[in-house]
């Protein structure tokens, strides 16, 4: 049913699909809104139950509508099968929890996505599994900081509020000499611009709530990997903790993806534009922007990345009062968290590191003109900054 096509690029992956037979060929697979299938004999009842993931039983297992979404999103990453979750949380948590057990070490990057920390950091404490967090830009810390039981190393890179690299193909290759899994969340660069598990990384997180969706109207996560590792997290984490995707929201998903790569070549360019413009601000002092030759590990981000994204961010002497003035007077871009949607979107953070204080401005670029979120945050800065 499913041709090979492995040759095709990411915008036909994403507009086409294969005649639908079982649905009248309806172009969308339509909304599944039931929560149970039911059977016809009671043998073949009995013969689905012996295998409820691979048959339509019930819909926190196999949904047609959300099953559809996962094949996609397998297709697209490259992996071999994908489950989809609530929320990115859903799926991190999920993908943590079917590769490490009790006793066992975790090794983490530093600025991965704060409740990810928290989860890795103090939740599993409990649970008597420990995390060590390192700085992901050199591979000798990762080295440093493996133990006998270590079986996890978590990626994000780039982190989404400082932007540090890691090499990624040099960390699988580490991991797997030393039989330790890796997970990497790739919400930052979607398949579009990272394709991890072909640099030999073994899980793919994303919270789909971002760019997948891209509409800011739906929370969402996907886990993807070889059939071998997702087969253990569906008959486990997916089907005992229930944290699935509901088939409307699925739906929603899938108008969003249809339009992922033409809105990522989007963001990369709009993204490179304002961060560009930035960059040559009297109150912006370093840029972090892995698409910037002045980024420290611009080299590794061109020989990894296919592409940019548009979530960056610039560091400022300016006082903390003053940035958030500045921010409240933007017209275009909105104050808030999360970001992956139409619009363009700030918040001004304190990173702490040791006694030191930085004040670090996030810039999400959406789909609005450049030019006039340029003009915006030029006015902007006349009026509160300079
Ligand atoms: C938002 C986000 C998550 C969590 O996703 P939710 O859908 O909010 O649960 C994880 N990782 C990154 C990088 C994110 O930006």
């Amino acid at each position: 049913m499913n041709k090979d096509q492995s040759g095709d690029s990411l915008y036909t992956k994403a507009a086409h699909d294969p005649y639908d037979t079982r649905h009248h060929g309806a172009i969308n697979v339509p909304v599944y809104q039931n929560s149970l299938f039911a059977f016809e004999t009671h043998e073949q009842f009995d013969l689905a139950m012996q295998n409820v993931l691979g048959h339509h039983v019930y819909s926190r297992g196999n949904n047609p509508t959300v099953r559809n979404l996962e094949e996609k999103l397998a297709e697209m990453e490259g992996g071999e099968d994908a489950k989809c979750f609530a929320s990115g949380m859903a799926a991190i948590t999920a993908a943590v929890l079917s590769v490490v057990q009790q006793g066992d070490h975790i090794v983490c990057v530093n600025h991965a996505y704060g409740p990810t920390r928290e989860f890795l950091g103090s939740y599993l404490v409990k649970f008597g599994i420990e995390t060590t967090f390192v700085d992901g830009t050199e591979l000798s810390n990762w080295e440093e900081a493996i133990k006998p039981n270590t079986k996890l190393m978590y990626l994000e890179s780039p982190t989404t509020m400082t932007f540090e690299l890691q090499d990624l193909r040099s960390c699988a290759q580490l991991a797997a000499s030393k039989g330790i899994k890796t997970i990497i969340d790739n919400t930052w660069a979607t398949p579009c611009h990272l394709l991890p598990i072909t640099l030999g990384i073994d899980l793919v997180v994303h919270s789909i709530t971002k760019y997948i969706s891209g509409h800011s109207d739906c929370l969402g996560g996907v886990v993807i990997g070889s059939m071998e590792l997702m087969t253990r997290l569906s008959n486990s984490e997916y089907m005992l903790f229930g944290g699935i995707m509901t088939p409307q929201t699925a739906a929603l998903v899938m108008r969003g993806l249809r339009t992922l790569p033409l809105r990522m070549e989007r963001h990369q360019r709009s993204g490179m534009l304002v961060a560009e413009h930035i960059s040559k601000q009297p109150y912006a002092v370093k840029v972090h922007h892995p698409g910037l030759p002045t980024h420290p590990q611009h080299e590794l981000a061109l020989q990894q990345l296919i592409g940019f994204s548009s979530l960056f961010s610039f560091e400022s002497f300016e006082p903390l009062e003053r940035l958030k003035a500045w921010a409240t007077k933007l017209q275009y871009f909105k104050i808030g968290v999360s970001w992956g949607g139409f619009e363009s979107l700030v918040n001004v953070n304190v990173v702490r590191s040791g006694d030191t204080e930085r004040h670090i401005v996030r810039l999400y670029v959406g789909l609005e003109d450049p030019q006039d979120l340029i003009r915006d945050i030029d006015d902007a800065a006349a009026a509160t900054l300079l």
